[in-house]
């Protein structure tokens, strides 16, 4: 066991602040990772600040941070997939039970046994529980360190790792593809990848936003239109034209204006999770046989696939690259929507830091 500098919480309303935490030496199978970028996802704040307690409750200290690019700086003797010096990515799973249904079939979001990268019980004894990427290194298996294609931005990259995969995912899932009407709801982190994502499947993408200042930016990332939700004239004119939608959104909202804009069999897809239940409408979903659902991250092939599309596209996240010392900022800038459009933790700032 060896310990590294990070930035945790150590209660819900505690700001984040330098400590040490353990990881453990690297095992057979283990990649070792000097962290070089982390991007702060929502999800971040929601679990710091123990927004999901019944379904997920927050286990202090927390180390958040799941969109993780770093380089290799050593490898256990069975590793394979990986070498000293490699630039690679970790997303929301360290593990797995490998043996399930979903493992096999490579869709390891859906193990019962699955580890999530921060909060989850640590299986090696290192830590009460994981422990994320705020922080100068981890220890990883192999089977859940990606490789990130060397064109690509390490900061802007980052983000790939979560509000990437989380877009990517369920387009691929319902065939958004040329031809299709798609929307996207919210413009922050996840929504941002969606627009790009959409735009390079060849769909035609409309954003909904609350920010009437972010039309220009929606254009730029690849939006055919841009409507402000707030103006139900311009949300009637989509009545019932979607294939399908993907919502984005952190906090509770209206969905219900979302499912009538959906076509006969069209689809909501529900990637961000409000802390609150939402009322559903039922006529708005018989009436056109249409359907919500949800959709977490992705498996670890599909994940691959995803950064190799981009590494192809040339796609990455467009990111502010702060110091770890503004992440109590970013995170106040995050819950007022204020953001172009994702953090990007830039983590050679933690060598400055003295653990208190
Ligand atoms: P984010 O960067 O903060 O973006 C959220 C966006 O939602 C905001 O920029 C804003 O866009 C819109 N919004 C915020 N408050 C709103 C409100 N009251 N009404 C309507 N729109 C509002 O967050 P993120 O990192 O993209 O994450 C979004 C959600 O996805 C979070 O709940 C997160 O936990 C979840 N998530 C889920 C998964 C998964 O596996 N399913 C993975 C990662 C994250 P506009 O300004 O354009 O309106
Ligand atoms: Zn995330």
């Amino acid at each position: 066991m060896y310990r590294t500098k990070a930035y945790a919480a150590a209660g819900k309303t505690a700001p984040m602040a330098c400590t040490s935490i353990p990881r453990r030496d690297p095992t057979a199978r283990d990649v070792q990772i000097e962290i070089l970028f982390c991007g702060v996802c929502h999800s971040d704040l929601h679990y710091a600040r123990d927004e999901w307690h019944e379904v997920f409750p927050a286990v202090y200290p927390c180390v958040p941070g799941h969109e993780i690019v770093g380089r290799v700086t050593k490898v256990g003797d069975g590793v394979t997939k990986h070498k000293v010096g490699d630039l690679v990515g970790v997303g929301c799973l360290v593990d797995s039970d490998r043996t399930c249904p979903n493992c096999k079939a490579g869709l390891e979001q859906f193990c019962p046994g699955q580890v999530l990268t921060y909060g989850s019980p640590d299986k090696h004894g290192t830590g009460p529980a994981t422990y994320g990427g705020y922080s100068a290194s981890i220890v990883v298996d192999e089977h859940f360190v990606l490789r990130i294609p060397p064109n690509l931005d390490p900061a802007g990259a980052a983000p790939l790792l979560c509000a990437g995969i989380t877009t990517y995912s369920p387009m691929r899932h319902w065939g958004v593809t040329r031809g299709k009407k798609v929307g996207i709801v919210g413009l922050g982190g996840l929504g941002h990848m969606g627009v790009k994502f959409a735009h390079a499947f060849g769909a035609h993408t409309v954003v909904f936003t609350t920010s009437p200042g972010k039309t220009e930016d929606a254009r730029r990332l690849g939006a055919d239109e841009v409507v402000v939700s707030r103006n139900a004239d311009e949300m009637r004119k989509h009545a019932g034209s979607f294939d399908f939608i993907l919502d984005c959104v952190a906090a509770p909202h209206d969905v219900n204006a979302y499912i009538h804009l959906l076509a006969r069999d069209g689809n909501l897809t529900m990637v961000g999770v409000p802390d609150q239940p939402l009322p559903v409408n039922v006529f708005g979903l018989i009436l056109q046989r249409r359907s919500v659902s949800g959709s977490p991250i992705g498996g670890l092939a599909e994940t691959q696939e995803m950064l190799d599309f981009c590494g192809r596209h040339d796609i990455t996240a467009d990111v502010e690259v702060i110091p770890i010392q503004r992440v109590n900022e970013a995170y106040e800038r995050m819950t007022r929507s204020d953001v172009k459009y994702r953090f990007s933790i830039d983590m050679a700032s933690l060598k400055a830091e003295e653990p208190a």
